[in-house]
């Protein structure tokens, strides 16, 4: 039987993923008629953008499953129309991208790497940089991201600690987990990396008590999603010198408005959400794979649990 798969990613999307996706479902065994071009009404398989998702499911009268094609889901989860599983892209390419985003901008704070270029004027004040095992970093969110960061920085040599809903045991990286383990994760940290979903039990988890909790000085970085952070009480933390700077690529309202006061403030860095995106390449072969599972029978990789929202 030949499988109705509907592309509905956002525009222009398709010309990066043709080839990727039917070379990956064609090496997976599925027969399988993919694209934008497929009948709603006769679609077996739906694959969305996030930000561009329909809103009513019920168009898609055939519907088995629905892919997402990036990591985050709260635009989708928990949507009333939608009643069949929900799997979100868990992607080696992405996750890859993570890991370089976030090892860089880790080093650069733990470096001092700004106080080092010195813009060519004559200032020559020796300071080595102290080692990474002397520096307590904590990534909140130990899920497909947050485990692989946590782990690239333990390689590195960093004191990692780790923060999840459910308790993990991850080699190189001090685990806590829950309400209660957050003050454990967060105590004494001079570096901070938001991995975590936007959820909402995870909105404004960065807050003045969160921070306060902080080393001194403390360096906040947020991949993760915009609502994590208090806007407002961040920044109170930096003018009052508790943080010392934030890294943020991602912000509750996207653009970030050209007035938001985060643009002028001259101890936050604004990235433009491109911590990392999905790779058509690899992205193709999860997206084949949980195709075929469905279609045997078996249970499909990454699926969105409703009720916790991610
Ligand atoms: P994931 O695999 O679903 O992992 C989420 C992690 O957050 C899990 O460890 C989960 O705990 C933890 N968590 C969720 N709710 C929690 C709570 N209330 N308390 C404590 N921990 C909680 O997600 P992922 O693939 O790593 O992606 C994480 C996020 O990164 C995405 O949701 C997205 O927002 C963001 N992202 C950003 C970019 C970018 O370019 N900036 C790109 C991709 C993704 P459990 O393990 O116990 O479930």
């Amino acid at each position: 039987m030949t499988v109705k798969v509907l592309f509905a990613g956002r525009a222009g999307l398709w010309d990066s993923y043709e080839t990727h996706l039917k070379t990956a479902l064609a090496a997976a065994g599925v027969e399988a008629e993919i694209g934008p071009q497929v009948d709603p009404q006769e679609a077996r398989y739906l694959l969305i953008s996030v930000k561009d998702a329909p809103q009513d499911y019920a168009a898609f009268p055939r519907l088995r499953a629905v892919q997402t094609l990036s990591a985050g889901v709260e635009h989708v989860a928990g949507n009333p129309t939608l009643r069949v599983p929900l799997a979100r892209l868990v992607d080696t390419g992405l996750t890859q991208g993570m890991v370089e985003w976030c090892t860089g901008h880790v080093l650069r704070h733990h470096l001092g790497m700004d106080a080092q270029i010195t813009r060519n004027e004559p200032i020559w004040d020796p300071k080595v940089p102290p080692l990474a095992w002397s520096r307590k970093v904590t990534v909140l969110g130990l899920g497909a991201l947050g485990q692989a960061v946590g782990e690239a920085l333990a390689a590195l040599g960093f004191e990692v600690h780790g923060w999840s809903r459910s308790p993990k045991s991850i080699a190189g990286i001090t685990c806590h987990h829950g309400d209660e383990g957050l003050k454990s994760a967060l105590q004494g940290a001079e570096i901070v990396v938001l991995l975590l979903p936007k959820t909402a039990a995870t909105e404004n988890v960065i807050n003045a008590q969160s921070m306060a909790q902080m080393a001194r000085g403390a360096v906040i970085i947020n991949p993760g999603r915009g609502p994590l952070i208090d806007d407002e009480a961040l920044i109170a933390a930096l003018d009052e010198g508790q943080i010392g700077h934030a890294t943020l690529d991602v912000f509750r309202a996207e653009p970030l408005p050209q007035a938001h006061p985060f643009w002028a403030h001259p101890n936050i860095t604004v990235t433009p959400h491109i911590a990392s995106e999905t790779r058509p390449e690899t992205a193709a072969q999860v997206v084949a794979e949980n195709i075929r599972r469905s279609e045997a029978g078996e249970e499909m990789l990454h699926l969105v649990d409703a009720a916790r929202g991610y």
